[in-house]
Formats: structure tokens, sequence, C-alpha cells
């Protein structure tokens, strides 16, 4: 397969913007698949989003121009040809800093995966990638959008709000906007299934408060796109549809 390492910073960068638009503009499926590789990575990219760490494996941002799906079919991944491609183009070598390791917890906390129990090693972007990545694309949507998506999607989180829901409305799981059920409409295929959004007002979820399952209410796929395409609240939303009833 034609595959190559990075050899530029604007690659590296590209790659960084690839991560950060899986985590926060694709899909679920997008977005489990890439927070498992932040998960079980050794070696990472660390750069900074409004006064955040985040963390990419250096696997993944080795490549050029790489995607979920290249990556995936890349038998050849090698940490030992992507970490002095990326060496080299920052000038400085992967090392180990114990704040940088503190940080990356607390990142995958808020992902909602699991690290696992290898040594791991960091490079720190400069100031000037950083200014170069924060002008990039996937700055628009906002960062409190992104900490939105990232919170709905922490599937561990996910998974007890709808337990909890589903505990207190006698098993069942159902919109708590429009009471759509996809269990009664598509029988086995929409058993369990439901999206999650997060209530925390945008402008009151700055800071680090740690996700809750009670932050989550369970939505349809329609009233969840309504929510955020035309950014009703919640009550609005809920109102219209009594009326049309
Ligand atoms: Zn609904
Ligand atoms: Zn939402």
């Amino acid at each position: 397969m034609d595959i190559q390492t990075i050899t530029s910073k604007k690659q590296l960068i590209q790659n960084l913007n690839k991560v950060e638009e899986y985590l926060t503009g694709g899909s679920d499926e997008s977005y489990s698949a890439m927070s498992k590789y932040i998960a079980r990575g050794r070696v990472f990219v660390t750069y900074i989003v409004d006064g955040k760490y985040h963390f990419a494996p250096s696997r993944f941002v080795g490549y050029k121009n790489n995607t979920l799906t290249k990556h995936e079919n890349n038998n050849e991944k090698d940490g030992t040809i992507t970490s002095p491609a990326i060496s080299k183009i920052l000038g400085s070598k992967n090392q180990f800093y114990s704040e940088l390791e503190d940080a990356y917890l607390t990142y995958c906390e808020w992902l909602g995966v699991t690290p696992t129990n290898h040594k791991r090693t960091f490079w720190l972007l400069n100031q000037d990638i950083l200014d170069e990545l924060t002008s990039e694309p996937f700055q628009e949507g906002g960062y409190k959008m992104r900490v939105h998506r990232i919170r709905e999607r922490n599937r561990k989180v996910v998974d007890l709000a709808k337990d909890s829901f589903k505990k207190a409305h006698g098993g069942k799981l159902f919109c708590e906007i429009c009471g759509f059920d996809f269990g009664e409409t598509y029988g086995k295929l929409g058993e369990d299934f439901i999206e999650a959004h997060h209530k925390v007002e945008l402008s009151a979820s700055e800071g680090e408060h740690e996700i809750k399952p009670s932050d989550l209410m369970m939505v349809c796929s329609n009233c969840h796109s309504i929510l955020h395409a035309r950014n009703v609240s919640i009550e609005e939303l809920k109102k219209v549809l009594k009326k049309k009833k």
C-alpha cells in the first residue's frame, strides 16, 4: 500500500485537524474508533485547544493524509517509523513528562475511554505550530460546541444515563421531548437505541466539570437534530410539539 509518513508541519496539522474532526464533527462510530486509538497509544503529539491539552497518537498522525479507513487498512503501521518522522519535523524527541501524563489521563476520562498501562511519551507542540493549528477550520464550530459533542459521546456516561432512565421508566427508553420509542417503531433493530443530549446550557458548561449521567437527556435523532440545528431550548421544542397535538 502506498502510505507515506508525514514530512512537514502542514501535514501534521492536517492530521491533527482530522483527529479533532472525528471527535467532534463525525459520527458516534468515528468518535469511538478515534478515542480508542487515543486510549491505546503510547506516543503522542500534544496540542492545546483553548487551554486544554489534547493528545493525538503518533501512529495515526504520522502518516500523510491519514483517515480512519486508511488507518484500519494500514497493516504496516509502525511506531518505529512514525516517531522519527515526527521528531524530525518538530526538531525534538518524544519524552516522558509527568505533567503531560497527568493531562493525558484526564483527557481519557473526558473522552470516556480507559488508557492502557503502557509507558507513554510525548511531544509538546511549539507556539508557532499551535498558532497555525488554531487558525484551522476545526475552530469554526467553537470550543463550546466541541465540548458539548464530546460529552454527549462519552460512552460510559451515556450508558449510565440510559440505564437510570430505563430504571425510572419501567425498562422503556424513549425521547424525553416527543416520546418517540425506537423499539416500538423498529422492533428488535430499534431496541436500546436513543441519543443523548447534554442538557447543561453551553454557556454554563465551561471549565472541567465532570460529566454526570444526570447532565444528559434521552432524545430521538429528530429532536436532537432540531435542538442543535435551530438552537432552540428544550422547553421551546416541547411547546411546539404540544401545540401540534
Ligand atoms: Zn423526539
Ligand atoms: Zn445535543
